[in-house]
């Protein structure tokens, strides 16, 4: 008989554990997959996918609008939010049954249940069964963390919940300055929403470039949408269906919805973490691992959002593939965190790959910025008050492009070309040598000849 019931028993069949799931059983482990909510984890059920289906949605609004200047008369425009919700349940369940089915005909096994530990090889489900694993995988993500509470917080919504609102509110006020905010409050006011963004610090999209940050938040604001910052939200009170939020500056705003997006924070409560010996990480919270994803626990490991390293899919997919080639495969593979693109989908978009300025010039004696403002094409006619915003930084020294910044249409999709480029270390003269695509805004890319800043460093004494 088998020492244990199975040599791999992965908790969350998310992103990352559906991955490692699949490709260790593709090795020929016997694997367990629990699932306590639905397969296909934050992403897939109430993140980037159906947030971009919304996105997509509002958008729909922009084309509408920019219509006219191209001589289309278009009748008066109706939206029907509970059509879009219902149509974007059905996508979901579709893509919750696909990852199932992938899951199941890797020969893995899905328990639709909680798992704890019990100790570092025995995992109890909510049913009371007990299970043995050789190795197990923590994969439980991460959840909305609304902070320290505030009067009323019992009335505040997350993405959660913003997902299966039954109605579009007229007005909502949105805390957070993060990628989460953004987006939704862009979505929101793309449908007609009257958007209010409270955030405390000094200016939106903290670690982003600084001039990503000033370009979103005018665009953002010829939009109609308003943001405070500087503020917080001290209390909110309900009326009937409407509510009032109360800020730290002293005023207060009505709305039909109040939704915080101001953290997460990993799955890491009531896991039995310290039945089994596994240590969290003092500085972010999240299970503690090394390189290879190991935990303080030699038999336990741990990827994706509840390490809370870099908290996105691909890297827990990427994160989840390696431990399984590593631990299974006997494939050493090491996740290499640079450089890893990300994008806001406000409207517009932002997309980033590498060095922020700032960062640069920390590290870099000489940092060069090529930087670029423009109207596209496409605003000419639509008359949309809109500009594009690029910026490539370089290592002066080397001429290596550290980083780009894009705010704009379609900055994610250009992104995702873009880092190819930066991860296999493009110099500025690469950029240079390629060829302009022309007309798009992305030839800008190749052809900012002359830096518009020069940062250079004196040496010490
Ligand atoms: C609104 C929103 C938008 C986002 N947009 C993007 C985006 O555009 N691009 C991007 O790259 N990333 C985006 N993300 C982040 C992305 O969703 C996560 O980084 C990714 O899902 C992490 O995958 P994971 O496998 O670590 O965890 P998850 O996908 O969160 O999966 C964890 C799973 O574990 C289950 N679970 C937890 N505890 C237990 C337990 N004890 N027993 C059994 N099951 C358990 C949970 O139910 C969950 O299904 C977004 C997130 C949010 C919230």
């Amino acid at each position: 008989m088998a020492e244990f019931d199975v040599d791999l028993f992965v908790i969350g069949g998310g992103s990352g554990g559906v991955r490692a799931a699949r490709i260790a059983a593709g090795y020929g482990a016997r694997v367990m997959v629990a699932e306590e909510y639905r397969m296909g984890g934050t992403c897939v059920i109430r993140g980037c996918v159906p947030k971009k289906l919304l996105v997509l949605g509002s958008h729909i609004r922009h084309e509408i609008d920019d219509a006219a200047g191209f001589g289309w008369t278009i009748p008066s425009a109706t939206f029907d939010w509970p059509t879009l919700i219902a149509n974007k349940d059905k996508e979901i369940a579709r893509l919750e049954a696909a990852y199932t089915a992938n899951v199941e005909k890797s020969g893995a096994r899905i328990v639709k249940t909680r798992a704890v530990f019990e100790d570092a090889h025995r995992l109890r489900l909510a049913t009371g069964e007990i299970v043995s694993a050789r190795y197990v995988l923590v994969a439980t993500g991460g959840a909305p963390n609304h902070g320290v509470d505030v009067p009323g917080i019992e009335h505040v919504i997350s993405s959660n919940e913003a997902f299966h609102l039954s109605e579009l509110p007229k007005r909502i006020v949105i805390q957070g300055g993060g990628y989460i905010a953004l987006e939704f409050a862009c979505i929101f006011a793309g449908f007609g929403s009257d958007v209010t963004i409270i955030y405390r610090g000094e200016n939106i999209l903290r670690g982003f470039d600084d001039d990503v940050r000033i370009h979103v938040r005018s665009e953002m604001e010829k939009e109609g949408i308003t943001i405070l910052t500087g503020c917080t939200v001290t209390g909110v009170d309900r009326h009937g269906e409407a509510f009032t939020t109360h800020l730290s500056n002293g005023s207060s705003i009505a709305s039909e919805k109040v939704m915080f997006a101001i953290g997460r924070h990993p799955n890491v409560a009531n896991l039995g973490l310290e039945k089994a010996g596994v240590a969290i990480n003092p500085k972010n919270g999240g299970i503690a691992v090394d390189g290879w994803s190991r935990s303080s626990v030699p038999n336990i490991y741990a990827i994706g959002d509840v390490t809370h390293r870099h908290n996105l899919t691909p890297v827990a997919i990427r994160e989840g593939h390696a431990f399984a080639d590593n631990v299974f495969g006997k494939r050493p593979v090491r996740v290499d965190h640079s450089d890893i693109p990300t994008a806001v989908f406000s409207q517009p978009e932002v997309g980033v790959v590498g060095f922020t300025e700032t960062q640069a010039r920390a590290e870099f004696s000489h940092v060069d910025i090529y930087k670029t403002t423009f109207r596209p094409m496409k605003a000419t006619l639509s008359g949309r008050d809109t500009k594009v915003l690029m910026k490539l930084v370089v290592d002066g020294s080397t001429d290596r492009v550290l980083g780009c910044h894009i705010v704009g249409d379609y900055a994610a999709e250009t992104i995702q070309a873009v880092a190819i480029a930066v991860k296999m270390k493009a110099t500025k003269a690469d950029f240079d040598a390629t060829f302009a695509l022309h007309p798009t805004s992305a030839e800008e890319l190749v052809t900012m000849r002359i830096p518009t800043e020069r940062h250079v460093r004196e040496a010490a004494e």
